[in-house]
């Protein structure tokens, strides 16, 4: 079978729209979302792009008309688990052929011919930069049958004049740049996402006191690298110094930051506002000179850590976090000690870390893999084990610390507690009501918390992950 390329020029935009509109009002879509925040906002803005066109969305697969999965590439993980949910998802196809299932995000851009013409799993594909089409795409699938495909990336979209669907809650995303022009070697998202383009400044903070104003406590500035963050004249450090200030009452944090691009001028700016998290998440990828060199990441281990020691000296409590990839190819046994020997060094609050995953196109991809399984698997539990060791200990340092946290949202494990998150990211169960009572052990008052609520809580117990706490007068 042909690939259908669907083209649709502005015209066409229009008939079809009119269209639309007039019989899609009570149509309902079903989004999963796979993957890193960013992909979370983009849900966020394909609900918004379809809900000008009487979409609402849906918790309920069964009763949806479109179900559409917002996909990562990642790694091939992450590839596998959107590959595994579609064929779980082809029996409500089976029960109802009207259903329009489509994949949005990195795997659509990658992995159209795949998904459309050898699996024919799906009916719609479209990519990052293409979801104002989706709406156009999935009327004309209606209308002829056709399927849909919209790929292209764009060196200019940025969904700037589009307000995302965002679900109620203390937290909000908002999404200042797309894209990424590193090109570390092993990372598929210059491919999949795009050059780097920036949003609009003051749009920027204009979205951020609309949302203090409705009630957000908690905003995260989200792009692939924040860093190289450019408005005119105006750079990540300007942005965030503004949108601290025009936010007093709302906490600022940001991710990801690439270690090339973190400036000095931005710690200090970090270091002025309270409202700004006391925390860095920046990704180290590896200790190791060479295999940093080999990665395309632009610095070295030495710049890496004059960043982590300013952090410190400027932010004596700031909270750290990296990103670690093990058994990049061509990978020694030295260059794995080295990368053991940053985190002993470092002493991160937390550290994701991943199995170096081989992603086609990329410069890696071509790079000879000489580590055997064994060794693999040996060196990320090296790593694993070292970091959880220090996460615990710096944890326990934390037992009877008085901290304020934001009350976030319900605890996953149980309905009688919250789960908050401390100025430096550590997240913190707290009881939902507490009983207080004097230095006689006399119960004084009760007390009942709410999602959004700052807390001052006592940390009473940890782990690796998570601290326990009770709340303080
Ligand atoms: S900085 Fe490197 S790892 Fe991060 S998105 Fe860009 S290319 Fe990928």
């Amino acid at each position: 079978m042909e690939l259908t390329h669907l083209i649709l020029d502005n015209n066409s935009f229009e008939t079809k729209q009119n269209n639309f509109n007039k019989n899609t009002n009570d149509k309902k879509v079903y989004i999963e979302t796979f993957g890193c925040q960013m992909n979370y906002s983009d849900t966020e803005i394909v609900l918004s792009v379809l809900s000008d066109f009487g979409y609402n969305e849906t918790d309920d697969v069964k009763s949806s008309d479109v179900i559409l999965l917002n996909t990562c590439s990642i790694r091939e993980n992450a590839e596998n688990k959107v590959f595994k949910r579609l064929d779980e998802l082809k029996k409500y196809k089976k029960l109802n052929p009207n259903i329009i299932l489509g994949v949005l995000g990195c795997m659509a851009e990658r992995l159209r011919n795949e998904l459309l013409i050898k699996k024919k799993m799906v009916d719609l594909i479209v990519g990052p930069d293409e979801y104002r089409k989706v709406p156009h795409l999935i009327d004309n699938l209606i209308e002829t049958g056709e399927k849909g495909i919209a790929v292209k990336l764009s060196r200019v979209e940025t969904y700037d004049d589009i307000t995302p669907v965002r679900k109620k809650g203390v937290t909000a995303w908002i999404s200042i740049m797309r894209g990424c022009d590193k090109f570390c070697t092993f990372c598929v998202v210059p491919f999949t996402r795009g050059r780097e383009r920036s949003r609009n400044f003051k749009n920027i903070i204009d979205e951020a006191v609309r949302l203090s104003d409705e009630g957000v406590r908690d905003i995260w500035l989200l792009g692939q690298n924040v860093n190289s963050y450019r408005f005119a004249e105006k750079d990540f450090a300007d942005l965030l110094n503004d949108v601290a200030v025009a936010v007093p009452d709302v906490r600022i944090r940001y991710t990801t930051s690439h270690p090339y691009d973190l400036s000095m001028k931005l710690l200090e700016v970090m270091a002025k506002h309270s409202n700004i998290c006391n925390y860095i998440h920046l990704p180290i990828q590896s200790g190791s000179d060479r295999i940093l060199k080999e990665m395309n990441r632009l610095y070295s281990v030495e710049q890496y850590m004059q960043v982590m020691k300013k952090s410190r000296e400027m932010m004596p409590s700031v909270g750290l976090s990296t990103d670690i990839i093990s058994c990049f190819p061509s990978e020694t046994e030295d260059d794995h000690r080295m990368t053991l020997d940053v985190i002993r060094e470092v002493r991160y609050d937390g550290a994701y870390t991943f199995a170096y995953s081989r992603r086609e196109n990329t410069k890696a991809y071509y790079l000879e893999d000489i580590i055997d399984e064994e060794t693999k698997k040996r060196r990320l539990d090296e790593i694993i084990t070292l970091q959880r060791k220090i996460s615990v200990e710096i944890n326990q340092n934390l037992i009877g610390k008085i901290m304020p946290v934001l009350i976030e949202s319900l605890s996953k494990k149980s309905d009688e507690y919250f789960m908050g998150r401390t100025d430096c990211n550590k997240s913190v169960i707290i009881p939902k009501e507490h009983s207080y009572v004097n230095d006689s052990g006399e119960l004084t008052h009760k007390k009942s918390f709410s999602i959004g609520d700052f807390v001052n809580i006592e940390i009473i117990k940890v782990n690796s992950a998570t601290l326990f706490g009770v709340p303080v007068l």
